[in-house]
């Protein structure tokens, strides 16, 4: 496939019938040369005028099945057999993703906290700043693929924000459904701004995340549920033909639908120490219930803290490593409200 270096984003025709690669070069701040970027756009050849849809991944660069998973969409979908148009950004971070680092090494910046961008900020508000005012403007369904990294231990998940307009959050959850994973986790806007999702919901559309896996791996079932919850999503708005599939037919149940809106269930860790989980995120548990024990080996006689569940619900999040800082989100306990769905 014949990839085109673009110097200037704003060139980029989106209107461009067929499948077209390039590579999006955006000046670098401490030295003479560029992060480039990939993107591909497909212009379906058949009739039709289905929403647009943006993909991403590596928007944190530890993170991989998103980027696997959006690199092979580039590769494989035919527009000869398509309608509409698609946005692909398999490494957004490209800089953070070469580097293997959750952020950019060139500017320290988290590019899911570098919403809505700015066009004279460093390397990573400049790649936001494009997407927000060139990607955005061509779609309606937006879709940001990460996994936990080293930061956190999900559950295979779609997530998502709680928004206030109704019949979006309706369909963000049914579009979250088509990846098909084990829970649709409805997640805090409170923790952090800036994030790809907040700008896109923002602007009314329909927007959604999605933890593949974890600890800087590359999880087969990660990347399976990413890949073909794409093509289902495409099969749902009509830029794709056929019947939806079940992705883990195995499960023979729908998502459950998982909900931590506050910020009180994200438990920070109460000390520096060795944290040594007992449970598997995604498991039920109930108040009281033992999560997991910190150990200080200062005094290898001290008795481990136990860290206990503080209501009933589903573990949505579990610390990742082993060193534990005082501060850090060491586990997420969410309600199921599938039935209130
Ligand atoms: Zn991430």
């Amino acid at each position: 496939m014949s990839v085109t270096l673009i110097h200037n984003p704003a060139s980029i025709d989106f209107d461009l019938p067929g499948a077209h690669h390039y590579q999006l070069a955006f000046p670098l701040d401490g030295t003479w040369g560029y992060s480039i970027v990939p993107l591909t756009v497909i212009n379906g050849l058949r009739s039709g005028q289905p929403p647009g849809v943006a993909v991403f991944g590596g928007t944190h660069g530890n993170e991989y099945e998103g980027q696997i998973a959006v690199k092979r969409l580039c590769g494989d979908l035919d527009a000869a057999a398509m309608s509409g148009r698609v946005i692909l950004m398999p490494q957004l971070s490209e800089s953070a993703c070469r580097a293997g680092q959750r952020i950019s090494p060139e500017d320290g910046v988290n590019m899911n906290r570098a919403f809505p961008g700015s066009p004279r900020g460093a390397l990573s508000y400049r790649i936001a700043h494009f997407v927000k005012t060139l990607v955005f403007p061509q779609v309606k369904i937006v879709v940001d693929l990460h996994a936990g990294g080293h930061e956190a231990n999900f559950p295979l998940c779609t997530s998502l924000h709680p928004v206030a307009d109704p019949s979006q959050y309706a369909e963000m959850i049914a579009a979250a459904s088509l990846f098909d994973p084990p829970f649709v986790y409805v997640y805090s806007r409170q923790m952090a701004s800036g994030l790809l999702t907040d700008e896109a919901e923002d602007e009314g559309k329909i927007a959604i995340g999605g933890e593949f896996g974890f600890g800087g791996g590359a999880s087969p079932r990660g990347i399976l549920h990413a890949y073909e919850g794409v093509r289902n999503l495409l099969k749902k708005y009509g830029l794709l033909e056929g019947a939806i599939t079940p992705i883990d037919p195995a499960r023979g149940s729908p998502p459950r639908i998982i909900a931590a809106p506050d910020l009180r269930d994200y438990v920070p860790c109460p000390r520096d120490c060795i944290w040594e989980p007992v449970l598997q995120p995604g498991e039920d548990v109930r108040a009281g219930d033992l999560i997991g024990r910190l150990h200080d080996f200062d005094d290898h006689t001290s008795p481990a803290v136990e860290i206990r569940a503080h209501k009933d619900g589903v573990i949505a999040a579990l610390y990742f490593g082993a060193v534990c800082r005082k501060g850090l989100t060491l586990f997420v306990v969410a309600e199921d409200i599938t039935d209130r769905i």
